[in-house]
This record gives structure tokens, sequence and C-alpha cells, in this order.
């Protein structure tokens, strides 16, 4: 964002023909030092630095480009938010072609299938009021004016009442919030044959039975979790058989290992119903992460009959 409220676009390495940029890593020749170091401290943050410019010209050099091709200057930069990510269109895997890799599928693979599903159902006359929310910052806590934590949600919701009731009041938005449902639209983990002793034997996800529910997240057992009732896991029972999706049930990982949160604590507190329900994936969290072709329609099979039934 320029100081005068314009804004500039920047994408490089989207298009064919664009550059890419570099992290340099250490000749092994030359890592005996380096190849000591445990896995947590063998990447420095603070040396991910990429190259960008190596020309003699160097900072004077980029500051030319960026002012010529974006119209911004080196102080622009102050407010500015850029992020480097993994370069590279996603690619079939297996002569099967059954899998899809490819850089941040969580969780761009539920939210895709979410706003499928969305535009579907409003074609449609859904019996209640339908939405998705795509919201940032979960991988650090969801909080934020972005994030799942912020009032976005209720606010909307309250907007909504406002315009609709001739004598609004708070305790509406609270009632409606209270009424509402909701599938957190989260991945979850494939156990991994390479790594058997991490896996929640026969509690686990695998590629091509469709989504998986988990009826409660948290890590070392219930840790931070937020727990499903029975009563809207057998309902969503009801409507994924009752659709024809293929669908499956799973813990993610053997529970004194680790585990993970979502974001339906959130919403849950509410005292909305919550269900986690998203895609299973291979490599989460890794530069190039794996979905399964099969998952990836059956979950957009399960958020439209969610979104309808
Ligand atoms: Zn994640």
């Amino acid at each position: 964002m320029r100081k005068d409220g314009t804004k500039a676009e920047i994408a490089v390495g989207d298009a064919d023909g664009d550059p890419v940029f570099m992290i340099s890593d250490i000749l092994p020749h030359l890592g005996k030092d380096q190849e000591k170091k445990k896995l947590s401290e063998f990447f420095p943050a603070e040396d991910l630095d990429v190259f960008a410019w190596t020309l003699d010209d160097k900072k004077e050099g980029l500051v030319k480009h960026l002012k010529k091709k974006y119209r911004i200057s080196e102080d622009d930069l102050m407010s500015a938010e850029l992020e480097i990510v993994p370069a590279g269109k996603p690619r079939e895997v297996g002569l099967d072609r059954s899998l899809i890799a490819g850089y941040g599928h969580d969780d761009r693979v539920c939210s895709y299938a979410a706003l499928s599903a969305l535009l579907d159902a409003a074609k449609g006359k859904p019996s209640v009021t339908a939405a998705i929310l795509m919201c940032d910052k979960e991988e650090i806590g969801s909080m934020g004016s972005t994030g799942m934590q912020s009032s976005f949600f209720e606010n909307t919701v309250a907007e909504m009442i406002e315009r609709q009731e001739r004598s609004p009041r708070d305790i509406m938005v609270r009632r409606a919030l209270e009424k509402s449902s909701m599938l957190s639209a989260d991945v979850t983990a494939v156990a991994d044959p390479h790594f058997p002793d991490v896996d929640s034997t026969g509690n686990s996800a695998a590629f091509h039975k469709g989504p998986c529910a988990s009826k409660y997240t948290g890590g070392t057992s219930k840790g931070g979790a937020s727990d499903c009732s029975p009563e809207f896991v057998a309902e969503i029972r009801r409507i994924m058989d009752g659709n024809g999706v293929k669908w499956q049930m799973a813990e993610l990982g053997r529970m004194e290992k680790g585990g993970g949160g979502t974001i339906s604590q959130y919403m849950a507190r509410f005292g909305m119903r919550v269900l986690d329900f998203g895609t299973p994936l291979l490599n989460m969290h890794a530069p190039w992460e794996l979905a399964s072709k099969t998952d990836c329609h059956e979950t957009y099979k399960a958020y439209s009959a969610y979104l309808r039934d």
C-alpha cells in the first residue's frame, strides 16, 4: 500500500516464464558442523533470505526495478505484505494419477470445495441461511481481525438481524449463533506407512476414502479439544450416507504423540454445533502436500450435501 492509499498487486512466479526466488543451502562437503545439528535447529529463520537481485548494482538496481515495475518506493515496503511460497504448479502424482502434489493444500483444498458447494447451494434455495467463512492466521492461533477469533462473523450476523427485524435485540444474535451448525473445514493427516509409530491403529485417515470427520481434535488426549456432540455427529452421518458421500472418521495420529487443534472451538463457544470435517492430506505442512483426487471431489460432495440438507 502506497501512502496515498493506492495498492500494488505483486505476484512473481505465477505466470509461465516468470522468474522465481531461491534460498541457498550449504554444500554437503562443507557441512561437517551443520550435519551435527538437530532438525529443529537446522533451518534458522533469519538465514532464509532469498536471492532476489544479485547483479553488482545490488540495492539500487532492485529499488529501481520495483519503482519501474510496480511504481513502489523502498519506503512503500514498510506497508507491504509479501509472502515467499514454494514455486510451481500442482502436479499429478503416481502412474494412476490419483494424487495431487501442491503447495498449500492446507487449507485451499477445503476452501475451494466449500466455495464451490456454496455457489451451487445458492442456485437452489437453501432452507436456512448458508455461509462459508474463509479465515486467515489459523496456523498462528487465529488471532487478529482476519482470524477466526475476531468478531467478524458475530458482527455480520448482527448486521443481518438489524436489517431483518423491526426491533432487533442483542439476544437475537446470540440465539441465531447458538442455533447454527458448522462443519469446520480443515484438513487432517493421512497415516504415512513410513511412520507407523505415530498412527492411531485403526483410527487413522487413509487416501481415497473421502473427507474425514473428527469428533474431537486436540493433542495428547483431548488437550485444547473441541468435542462435537454425539447428536450432531449422528446428524452428519445421516446427511452424508443419505447423499451417497464417501467419508471416513479418524483421529489425528497416536494420542501420546501429539495432535492439533482447529478453529472449531471458536464457533463452539457460541453454543454452535461444530464438527471437524475436511480432506485428509499426506505431507501436511511440508512445502509440497499430497491430496487424493477422490477425496477432493468427495469433500465437495460432502459440503454440498451439508449446505443443502
Ligand atoms: Zn495446518
